[in-house]
């Protein structure tokens, strides 16, 4: 072992794919990037950048059967750079987990029994904590001597009070299910509100903000003073915002109505609500680009659903601007808060009572810079913060083995 190892292997595993990056947390430097997508098909894809070396982009199309068979190739990639899994100088491997559940609100070394409670929560996130479990055991078979640390999308969250994490069904019931709100993007509105308010020359503790984390999937947050105190995601990833392919809020009648009346199964109305809402089922297209582009050609279809997401926003915005009382930013994030400017002008548009405003040539600026897209006289601080969740998981997970 050298000294001071300060490298972190990040990663998000989940069904079928593999996302990692190889950060140094003594400069914050990315290292490597890349992902493994069709695990388990006939072929399997690797991606691997080698930042480090400045290296081209190499790609791999071979069967890769299972997690380990993938984890095993991202090795060999990394170690052909010399900066293998067996490197002195890797300090942990920092796992994103979807589902903290209650239990889990900080950053916490795994370990079997850890691995063993993950296994408890499975049933309140059926489709990602498994993958997240797999992930682990695969890194932890390839280095069993290495610290590895789970990082929870839910953990920013646990600081809601119960009138917002709790529904207002039957308490019983709700105990007895673990039924509550989690919140998830947690580590993306961690570090968003805390990025805000250093842009904001404040301390995080001192700053009240709304982050708005629009990517394919969804999330709005209510932040004060660097706690969360409220979130639109809820029990699951389907509350809240209109995303990509998922509803978002809705009547819960919409569902027994569903079941009653159109004879749609269970499994029917989870893939309706999750992967033909929302955007997608409201105009059959997902990304926001491909959806600007039908309206200027002046479709109505891709117009009302641009207005729907619209509209959900800003209802969160004044919800949130209401649960917080005093606002000193809004924050947009992720591949839509990040790059689609009309969003951010429709969402902020008539709010100048409330001290909000957009200007239109700072909201023009193409940038992967934290930015204030608001005129100066505005009261309320309106800005772009570029997310990185990968970032926020390494220093999460580096802070952790490293105290
Ligand atoms: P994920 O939730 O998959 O991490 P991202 O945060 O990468 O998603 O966001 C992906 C979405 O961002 C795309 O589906 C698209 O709608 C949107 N997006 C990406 N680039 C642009 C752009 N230049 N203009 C508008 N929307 C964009």
């Amino acid at each position: 072992m050298t000294a001071n190892p300060t490298r972190v292997l990040v990663l998000n595993s989940g069904s079928s794919s593999v996302k990692y990056q190889l950060l140094d947390m003594a400069d914050g430097a990315r290292l490597a990037v890349g992902l493994v997508e069709r695990i388990g098909e006939e072929t399997s894809y690797l991606a691997h950048t080698p930042l480090a070396t400045g290296g081209a982009k190499r790609e791999r199309e071979e069967r890769m059967a299972d997690h380990a068979d993938a984890l095993k190739a991202v090795a060999e990639e990394l170690a052909a750079d010399g900066l293998g899994l067996d490197s002195p100088e890797l300090a942990a491997i920092g796992h994103r987990v979807v589902h903290g559940g209650q239990k889990f609100t900080q950053p916490t070394v795994i370990t079997e029994e850890l691995v063993a409670e993950l296994e408890k929560l499975v049933p309140l996130a059926p489709l990602h904590n498994p993958a997240n479990i797999t992930g682990i055991r695969t890194a932890m078979g390839l280095r069993p001597d290495l610290p590895q640390v789970a990082v929870f999308d839910t953990a920013f969250h646990s600081t809601m009070p119960e009138s917002a994490a709790r529904y207002a069904i039957d308490t019983a019931t709700a105990d007895e299910h673990s039924i509550r709100r989690y919140g998830f993007h947690g580590t993306s509105h961690a570090y968003v509100s805390r990025e805000t308010a250093k842009l904001l020359g404040k301390d995080p503790s001192e700053a009240n903000v709304i982050v708005l984390h629009l990517g394919n999937g969804a999330s709005a947050s209510a932040v004060r003073g660097g706690e969360c105190v409220d979130t639109s995601m809820g029990l699951t990833p389907l509350e809240g915002l209109v995303m990509g392919t998922r509803s978002g809020d809705i009547d819960p009648a919409v569902i027994l109505h569903l079941s009653r009346n159109a004879g749609m199964s269970v499994d029917e109305i989870d893939s309706l609500l999750n992967k033909k809402s929302g955007l997608i089922g409201l105009c059959g297209d997902n990304d926001m680009r491909e959806i600007r582009r039908r309206i200027d050609e002046g479709d109505e279809q891709a117009a009302l659903a641009f207005d729907v997401y619209v509209h959900r926003l800003k209802k969160y915005i004044g919800a949130y601007y209401a649960v917080l009382g005093k606002v000193d930013a809004i924050a947009f994030t992720a591949g839509v808060g990040e790059n689609a400017a009309p969003v951010r002008e429709a969402a902020v548009a008539g709010l100048e009572e409330l001290g909000l405003a957009v200007d239109a040539s700072l909201n023009a600026v193409r940038s992967g810079e934290p930015r204030l897209i608001s005129p100066d006289y505005a009261r309320v601080a309106v800005a772009v913060v570029p997310t990185d969740e990968e970032l926020e998981i390494a220093t999460q997970s580096y802070a952790l083995v490293s105290a």
